[in-house]
């Protein structure tokens, strides 16, 4: 080749390998669109804000253009760069209260990019936050910190999820199967570890929210719960009072009563945000594997992908490393337009 020993190479050219790497994204969005999709039924099985409470919330946080003579109290005092710092270490809560103080600290707040992505990419988590009094105990950068987390915390997969009382990124298997996900009454927690009030006060209980919730990842039924139940993590519990279990007492004594639908009721869907990138992702399952599933013979012992389906998961990048082994997404990317035009231009191209 003419290239070699000239100090010019084809694909090193800065221009070229932007175009190369910009036509390899739009294959790989083209391959996602075909061959994965988003599970939305997994997000409407634990705590749900709808569209409208939305919109009840994003008129609360709209910032107005006209400039605000009121200021900050002492607050102004500081340096704008300290205070912005200050800002950040303050939690969900006292940044909304203080919000609603006038429209200079709605300004200074909004001028925070960890609190714009927030409100932009995790307002329902933040809504859930607050009608669950949950708020105070999560800062905005730990907000921010989950928020731009992609893995489970517990199993390292693509968490799409966050538990609410310790704030901690999940995915929907370990909603229920994680020990630290856990979830029991107040009242069950009280007789297990014989709290005081001013114990049980110091737990992340919250009353539930009303609303439809699956029952278990096994049986996927939904069931409409009224929200009146009072709920706490029984782990940190446990590590705290532990030693109070009267474990020479009948089991039913010191076991806790645990209905999985309680984890499901104390944890939100939480896309993960690259601030690099500036794109969001809430999880890709595989239409290949799921079509695999709907095609299995009678009989035919039944694959993880059946039994287990929010165990593939995936993250973008991740997904696309599963594509290129998965026979059955690639027999659908192949028998569709994109597919089949690719194959086309692979061809013309192969023949020069
Ligand atoms: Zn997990
Ligand atoms: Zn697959």
């Amino acid at each position: 080749m003419a290239y070699v020993g000239s100090g010019f190479h084809p694909l090193s050219h800065p221009s070229r390998r932007m175009t190369r790497e910009m036509l390899q994204r739009e294959q790989d969005d083209a391959i996602i669109r075909t061959t994965g999709y988003h599970r939305r039924d997994y997000g409407m099985s634990v705590v749900h804000v709808w569209p409208s409470d939305h919109s009840k919330v994003r008129s609360s946080i709209l910032t107005s253009s006209i400039v605000s003579r009121a200021g900050l109290g002492d607050l102004d005092r500081l340096p704008v760069e300290l205070l912005l710092q200050a800002l950040r270490q303050m939690d969900m809560q006292a940044l909304f209260d203080l919000r609603r103080v006038n429209l200079r600290a709605r300004q200074i707040v909004d001028s925070l990019k960890e609190y714009k992505a927030a409100v932009s990419y995790g307002l329902t988590a933040y809504c859930a936050l607050l009608r669950m009094k949950l708020a105070a105990h999560v800062t905005l950068l730990d907000f921010y910190r989950v928020l731009c987390s992609q893995d489970c915390t517990f199993c390292g997969k693509f968490g799409g999820f966050v538990f609410l009382p310790t704030w901690i990124r999940c995915c929907f298997e370990c909603i229920e199967e994680d020990p630290e996900t856990r979830m029991v009454t107040v009242a069950e927690v009280r007789r297990l570890f014989r709290l005081t009030r001013a114990e049980v006060g110091r737990q992340r209980s919250f009353q539930a929210l009303p609303g439809i919730y699956t029952t278990g990842l096994y049986s996927m039924e939904k069931s409409y719960q009224r929200g009146r139940v009072k709920l706490v993590p029984y782990f940190p519990a446990m590590k705290e009072f532990g030693d109070r279990l009267d474990t020479s007492a009948a089991r039913s004594q010191h076991q806790p009563f645990w209905d999985p639908i309680h984890n499901f009721m104390a944890s939100c869907e939480l896309p993960y945000y690259d601030p690099r990138a500036r794109t969001v992702e809430y999880g890709i399952s595989c239409a290949g594997c799921e079509r695999s599933i709907a095609g299995q013979a009678p009989g035919q012992a039944p694959s993880r992908a059946t039994t287990a389906p929010w165990d593939r998961v995936f993250s973008r990048d991740n997904f696309l490393k599963h594509f290129k082994i998965c026979a059955h997404a690639q027999k659908l990317w192949a028998s569709s337009p994109e597919g089949v035009l690719e194959a086309i231009i692979k061809r013309d191209v192969s023949q020069y």
